[in-house]
């Protein structure tokens, strides 16, 4: 498609938007001109294709869908199933997966959805059948009081969140942590790796339905196949939520034991973020799990959304092309340059590097927290988030970490001598900035003292470091 089709495509669609509501307009142009201009260092966040875009943008929002292919609840639906058919048959083609379920709206949901689908499998169906009876609604009121006890008083293993787990994985504020009882393994102190005799071992002593690995937050490979036979040997569900790195496995970047759809059981993933698809979420699974797993709306989903899905099959195409495995491995190239970039220059990283997309960097050797780094940082036009490390001091709002990441930088085509670059304007900020005081004269977690003639000065070098390599350059608002 040449350039010309997409700026008209983009323009047109804005002044359709202006003419009823222009504030909405502006913003989405507003948008754009922030992202283009911003050094994006979230490690979450990535550029999806113009056709990934368009792909949502139209009436297929309009249809209702509940259902699943072929077996819908509500009549038209056709065009539906084409969608959802092709965007499920590249999933599979791609990660090598038996089914793939392309309706959740987002990881949380991808999740819900696995959960459901495991506590069906393994307590609602052996309920049933010892009832004899074919579903929930034939049960006695008895049995179905003690069903549901049943299922809210199940186990799950999952990563701590300051070892770089996700909050959906068990832990109190989500709905997870109310509905399991759970128990994290962390990291070794000493190198910052997952130490999978640990894990052995508190999986061993808690005997979890579930074992949960992927994170959001941990810079190094998983090993699936050692934690799948840890699974397997205090008889678990083991699951793996790759909605970070889906793009690295996508990309096969990630083999053999790091490649988690041949081990686990069951694959979570959001689309939005290094698999650089819309926002949304996919469970991968085998037979086993796959009519469960099909239950996913309405059983804890909204309605569908095939505009979505749509999308999602259009990304999924550009991801089955050869030239996805190099961005995947440009991804992983730019991480790690980036990290040696910061390390040269003296900076503590959490596991002393990266083998994925992302670096943490403990930025208490500053005197800084995370929050004041990050709002440092972004003084200077670098955009990146506070993260709590491993044992942080400062807890989970202040931190002592920076997460960066490459997914979307590496989209725009900055290579590893940006990285570079970056890691310099990284530091320059980094070893200008001073925590402040409080108005009592304490110290203070969240003001800090950087130079306003600094911030510009690497604001400007972000900024020129960014235009060799424009966003969107087929998008012409004008
Ligand atoms: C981002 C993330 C999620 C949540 O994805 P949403 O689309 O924001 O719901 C879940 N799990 C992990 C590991 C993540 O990194």
């Amino acid at each position: 498609m040449s350039h010309n089709v997409e700026s008209t495509a983009f323009r047109s669609a804005i002044e359709v938007i202006r003419a009823v509501e222009p504030r909405v307009a502006d913003a989405i142009g507003a948008e754009l001109a922030d992202q283009r201009e911003s050094l994006k260092l979230i490690a979450s966040e990535n550029y999806a294709s113009p056709a990934t875009l368009l792909a949502m943008g139209n009436w297929f929002s309009d249809k209702y869908a509940e259902g699943t292919v072929g077996r819908r609840f509500y009549a038209g639906c056709q065009n539906v199933d084409t969608v959802e058919a092709l965007a499920a048959e590249h999933a599979k083609e791609l990660f090598g997966a038996a089914h793939a379920y392309v309706q959740p709206h987002s990881g949380i949901d991808a999740n819900l959805v696995a959960f459901w689908a495991i506590l069906a499998d393994r307590v609602e169906s052996p309920a049933l059948k010892k009832a004899q009876v074919r579903q929930v609604n034939d049960l006695t009121e008895a049995d179905w009081f003690a069903l549901r006890r049943e299922l809210g008083n199940q186990r799950m293993l999952g990563m701590s969140l300051d070892a770089g787990g996700h909050l959906t994985h068990g832990f109190r504020p989500n709905i997870s942590g109310k509905m399991f009882d759970q128990r994290s393994y962390g990291t070794d102190p000493a190198t910052g790796l997952i130490d999978y005799d640990r894990v052995a071992e508190a999986a061993r002593e808690f005997k979890p339905l579930i074992l949960v690995a992927g994170y959001s937050a941990y810079p190094r490979k998983v090993n699936f196949r050692v934690m799948r036979e840890i699974a397997d040997s205090v008889g678990a569900t083991f699951m793996v939520d790759m909605a970070h790195f889906a793009g690295l496995v996508a990309g096969k970047v990630f083999t053999g034991d790091f490649d988690p759809v041949p081990h686990a059981h069951i694959v979570t993933t959001t689309t939005h973020k290094s698999l650089r698809g819309p926002r949304g979420g996919m469970v991968l699974c085998g037979p086993e799990l796959a009519d469960q797993v099909d239950r996913g709306c309405p059983m804890v989903l909204g309605g569908p959304l095939p505009h979505v899905m749509a999308a999602k099959a259009v990304a999924l195409a550009e991801a089955r092309r050869p030239d996805f495995a190099d961005y995947a491995q440009r991804i992983v190239d730019n991480a790690q340059a980036l990290a040696d970039g910061l390390l040269r220059r003296g900076a503590t990283l959490v596991t002393g590097g990266t083998d994925n997309h992302l670096v943490l960097i403990d930025v208490s050797g500053y005197g800084l927290t995370g929050r004041q780094a990050e709002q440092a940082l972004l003084d200077s036009g670098i955009v990146t988030n506070r993260n709590a490390v491993p044992q942080d001091p400062n807890g989970a709002w202040y931190t002592s970490g920076i997460r960066i990441g490459t997914p979307a930088l590496t989209t725009r085509g900055l290579g590893t001598a940006e990285m570079d670059a970056t890691a310099e304007l990284m530091h320059t900020v980094l070893t200008q900035t001073s925590a402040g005081t409080g108005p009592d004269g304490a110290p203070s977690k969240a003001k800090y003292v950087l130079d306003p003639a600094t911030a510009e000065s690497v604001g400007k070098q972000a900024a020129d470091l960014l235009t060799p390599f424009p966003l969107y350059p087929e998008v012409e608002l004008g």
